[in-house]
């Protein structure tokens, strides 16, 4: 995408022909094809031809990892910043609070949900290292996704799908806050951590078989 600068931007609209019945009618074209039909294929094309799309490496290793489709789009939409977390609502004026909804102690980033928020915290001890916990917690959160998802810094406590898990808990964490926004008197019942060792199992058994048929 060209940044054009906001003169710029003002010079183009100001071009724009009004609508008026001598002329034709409007039609809704997709520039980038010769006929101006939309086809999510070429928009894919188009959109992969960017510079920034060759930053985004992780992606490619989101959709590679064997979660269901939901795991890896909601992980999409993290890397994104596309997750509607309070800043966003307030954005939109829908809340007036930037905290988080959980714990009320701090101003809600998609860091402070998924790594630390107390219930997140909490998780997480129990699932990585104690000699590697301080690391795990201070490491750059793009890093943090980064190293985890490759499956890299050695931080799994007697975890043997570390990548599943990690992935799991992740979206586990952000089901958890959608719920407690949402559903006013939401009182978790079940062990998290318990919880999602399960799930991370059950989707890597799926994974394996998947692959095996
Ligand atoms: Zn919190």
């Amino acid at each position: 995408m060209v940044y054009l600068g906001r003169y710029n931007i003002i010079q183009r609209i100001v071009a724009i022909r009004p609508p008026h019945p001598s002329l034709s009618s409007n039609v809704l074209a997709w520039r980038w094809s010769d006929n101006q039909l939309f086809s999510s294929k070429l928009a894919y094309e188009k959109i992969a031809e960017s510079e920034d799309w060759i930053h985004h490496t992780n992606w490619n290793v989101i959709w590679q990892k064997g979660v269901p489709e939901r795991v890896r789009t909601f992980l999409w939409l993290s890397k994104s910043d596309c997750l509607l977390i309070n800043k966003e609502w307030a954005r939109r004026h829908l809340t007036k609070s930037l905290l988080c909804p959980i714990c009320h102690t701090e101003e809600e980033t998609v860091e402070h949900v998924l790594r630390s928020c107390p219930i997140a915290t909490t998780v997480w001890n129990r699932s990585v290292q104690p000699s590697k916990l301080l690391e795990f917690m201070r490491l750059p959160f793009d890093d943090w996704f980064t190293v985890n998802l490759r499956n890299q810094g050695g931080f799994a406590m007697n975890i043997a799908k570390w990548d599943t898990f990690f992935l799991t808990l992740c979206w586990m964490l952000w089901k958890r806050r959608c719920r407690f926004a949402m559903e006013p008197g939401f009182v978790e019942s079940s062990d998290m951590f318990t919880l999602c060792s399960r799930l991370a199992k059950d989707f890597a058994r799926c994974n394996a078989a998947r692959l095996g048929g």
